[in-house]
C-alpha cells in the first residue's frame, strides 16, 4: 500500500480534462517534473493543453510525438512538453540533448517517460489517465515535497 499524497478526479468529457489542467496550472512552480502516464488517447496531451491554457498560452498546442519536445516560454517559467513515444532506445535522450531543458526555470511534462530509461529525471508528480466508460479518470500522485505542494486543491 502506498500512502503517497494523491488526488483522483473523474473527467466526463474533454472539457473536464481541460478544466482540470486549467485549475491545476495555478499551483505549478518551477522547477517541476511531471510524468504523464496512460495509453494512447488517454488524454495526456489534452491535460497539457488545459495547463497551457490556464497559464495564458493562446496559440496551438501540438502533440510533440514527432518533435519529441515542444517548448512554451511563459511568464512564470518555461514549460517543456515531451513525448518519448517514438524513442527506439533510451540513448535518444542524450542524442537530442534533452538534459539541458531541465533547469531551475522549467516545468517539464513528459509523455511516455519510461521510454527514456534512466535518462529521464525522476518525477515530482505522476498524472495517470485511464479510460472510464466514455470519460477518463485522472490520478495525480506526488513523489516529492515540491510535488505535494503542487497538487490541485
Ligand atoms: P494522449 O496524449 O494521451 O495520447 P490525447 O490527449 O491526444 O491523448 O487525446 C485523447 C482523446 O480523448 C482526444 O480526442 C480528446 O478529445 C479525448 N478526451 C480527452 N479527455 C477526455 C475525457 N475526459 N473524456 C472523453 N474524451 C476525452
Ligand atoms: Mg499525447
Amino acid at each position: 500500500m502506498s500512502d503517497l499524497p494523491s488526488i483522483s478526479r473523474l473527467l466526463a468529457d474533454e472539457a473536464a480534462t481541460l478544466d482540470l489542467g486549467e485549475a491545476w496550472s495555478s499551483r505549478l512552480n518551477a522547477p517541476l517534473v511531471i510524468y504523464l502516464e496512460g495509453d494512447l488517447g488517454a488524454g495526456k496531451t489534452t491535460l497539457t493543453r488545459g495547463i497551457l491554457r490556464g497559464l495564458g498560452h493562446r496559440g496551438p498546442v501540438k502533440s510533440p510525438t514527432y518533435a519529441i519536445v515542444e517548448s512554451y516560454p511563459l511568464k512564470p517559467f518555461t514549460l517543456h512538453h515531451f513525448d518519448l513515444y517514438r524513442f527506439t532506445t533510451p540513448e535518444e535522450w542524450e542524442d537530442a540533448g534533452l538534459d539541458e531543458l531541465f533547469s531551475a526555470n522549467s516545468v517539464c511534462l513528459i509523455e511516455w517517460p519510461q521510454q527514456g530509461g534512466e535518462f529521464t529525471p525522476p518525477a515530482d508528480i505522476t498524472a495517470t489517465l485511464t479510460h472510464d466508460g466514455d470519460g477518463r479518470k485522472c490520478l495525480l500522485t506526488a513523489h516529492t515535497e515540491r510535488g505535494r505542494e503542487s497538487l490541485p486543491l
